[in-house]
């Protein structure tokens, strides 16, 4: 390979290599949780506590009402045991069982509210646990294509490593450094083709002294971006 094939070689090889570094960061950024599943995550959250709370609501009502049952009971039974016969307190046990009642009656109503909201959240509960299966299992799905991605990039860089020990002699330690100056400059750019009588970098024309040099040296650079021009 001649010198000006060599280092367009070396450019292509380093274009390439730009390209997948970019890619690479690209990925590193998106790989992890995303915004959708960390929202199907809170989300499924909220709708277990909102089941959770509404079933121990439910739970401690059916409690209450089942001990004001009990206390009612008991006081029912003792009122017509025929044991007490005190009338201050055959009244005070009368009114304490329609107090008892009265209450029963208004847990009841409480449980019957609980109950709905317990049906409005384990049907909300179903739906979050649903959506959230649906956005993790599409995460999953991404994860690992990016992840492969990613595995074919790195693999693909340490070939390109490779490929570039293994340039010809023929490029001294002086054009490397020059090269790696120019890129540095040039966005990366540092060889370029020549495009009919024109700079493939910049466009503008070159002079006959330059396409003299080219044919000469298999390379020049161009007077006016400066960069390596080859005539491959
Ligand atoms: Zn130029």
């Amino acid at each position: 390979m001649d010198i000006g094939s060599t280092l367009y070689h070396l450019q292509e090889l380093d274009t390439e290599k730009d390209a997948a570094q970019r890619r690479l960061s690209e990925i590193e950024a998106v790989l992890g949780e995303n915004e959708a599943l960390k929202r199907a995550r809170h989300a499924l959250k909220t709708a277990q506590e909102q089941l959770k709370k509404w079933s121990k609501q439910q739970r401690e009502l059916d409690l209450q009402i089942q001990s004001i049952a009990n206390k009612r009971a008991r006081s029912e039974k003792r009122l017509y045991s025929g044991e007490v016969t005190n009338p201050k307190e055959l009244t005070d046990l009368q009114s304490e069982i329609t107090s008892l009642q009265r209450r029963k009656r208004k847990l009841e109503d409480e449980l019957l509210e609980a109950m709905i909201a317990l049906e409005e959240s384990e049907n909300a509960q179903t739906q979050a646990q649903q959506h959230f299966d649906q956005t993790e299992s599409q995460w999953l799905g991404q994860q690992a294509n990016l992840k492969a991605e990613q595995q074919q990039l790195q693999s693909r860089l340490i070939e390109i490593q490779q490929a570039r020990a293994k340039l010809p002699p023929q490029i001294s330690t002086d054009k490397l450094a020059a090269y790696d100056t120019l890129r540095a400059k040039k966005s990366g750019l540092a060889v370029v083709k020549i495009n009919g009588d024109a700079c493939g970098g910049c466009g503008v024309s070159i002079t006959p002294a330059l396409k003299w040099e080219l044919r000469q040296q298999e390379m020049a650079y161009c007077g006016n971006c400066g960069r390596i021009i080859v005539p491959v």
